[in-house]
């Protein structure tokens, strides 16, 4: 009987430093599940660096190396989504190069997977190697998204899963141009069960996230997935005008009624100031959502491929 594929992706942007450590971590581990056969399919990011070289010289030695080669940088969403779109196992792995994301786990995902799981997450237990800042601003994130959207993103769960064929072909139906790769892989649902591990330092190289691209993710994640910030204008937009109401009956009553009259150069200043900003920044949001809207009718491709090395 032929036996199963099992395709692991692995996108890869400057990776020169890292790619050969994985590389001998992950044939170990896939030499010794005898079951199935392995696509392992890297996808070199518009690197910069000699990856691409490194693993056109790897692919000499393992034969089921598939290199996807982007034309230029697409970020890592992309690159995700190109693996999963050439991908042809009967499961998908992805995987990060860095082995933050312990190769070890495959083989215990893919028994759970055998049990019948479509889908088999790597959770984290430590947060210790990231920095407070770093820790924090993701719970935020995580507590935000879960509030705010209706697919129920697991807290301290990578990309790094096994997902069954029948999750893989869900997925792929999802053609929006604002790839949230979390979002997206949590938006069919069904039942995911975990495998916790620890979550060590990148092996080498440093990371591809700083600070403002993480950011940029994660408001990409919220619009991309939720509409409760529009929502949110309008209900500030209605407090207000009931404000203003009850503030205006008061004022006029005073003016009829009383000697009182309301004075004061900063009161109007701060008021003016105050919903100027407002506006400004729902603005802001309203315009992320016309950003997304934008990007969504151009319809441009997710991702060009100069050359698939097969
Ligand atoms: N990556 C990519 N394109 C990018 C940025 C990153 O393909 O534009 C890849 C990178 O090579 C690595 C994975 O995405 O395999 C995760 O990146 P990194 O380890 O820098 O992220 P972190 O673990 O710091 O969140
Ligand atoms: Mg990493």
């Amino acid at each position: 009987m032929k036996k199963k594929l099992i395709s692991v992706i692995i996108p890869i942007f400057n990776e020169y430093h890292t790619i050969s450590i994985f590389i001998n971590k992950l044939s170990k581990i896939i030499s010794s599940i005898k079951k199935y056969n392995f696509e392992i399919i890297f996808i070199n990011d518009g690197s910069s660096d000699k990856s691409l070289d490194l693993l056109l010289n790897l692919k000499k030695k393992f034969k089921n190396i598939v290199i996807i080669d982007f034309s230029r940088n697409f970020g890592k969403e992309s690159a995700l989504t190109a693996g999963i779109d050439l991908s042809k196992g009967q499961a998908v792995i992805p995987i990060d190069v860095d082995l933050q994301d312990p190769p070890e786990l495959i083989t215990k995902m893919i028994k759970k997977w055998e049990t019948g799981s479509l889908i088999v997450a790597a959770k984290r237990i430590n947060r210790k190697n990231d920095n407070f800042f770093k820790r924090n601003s993701a719970n935020f994130f995580y507590y935000l998204m879960n509030l705010l959207s209706n697919v129920n993103i697991s807290k301290n769960v990578g990309d790094f899963r096994i997902m069954d064929r029948v999750v893989v072909d869900d997925i792929k139906k999802l053609n929006e141009k604002n790839r949230f790769m979390k979002g997206l892989f949590a938006w069919p649902g069904y039942n995911i069960e975990y495998i916790e591990y620890k979550r060590e330092r990148r092996v080498a190289g440093s990371t591809k996230f700083n600070f403002f691209k993480l950011t940029r993710l994660a408001i990409e994640g919220l619009t991309s997935f939720s509409t409760a910030p529009l929502k949110i204008i309008s209900l500030f937009g209605f407090f207000g005008i009931i404000c203003s109401f009850v503030l205006s009956l008061i004022i006029i009553y005073q003016r009829l009624f009383t000697e009182y009259l309301v004075s004061g150069y900063a009161f109007l200043a701060i008021i003016i100031l105050f919903f100027g900003s407002v506006q400004i920044f729902f603005f802001g949001i309203v315009g992320e959502y016309i950003g997304k809207i934008y990007f969504e009718v151009k319809n441009r491709p997710h991702y060009l491929i100069k050359k698939i090395y097969k």
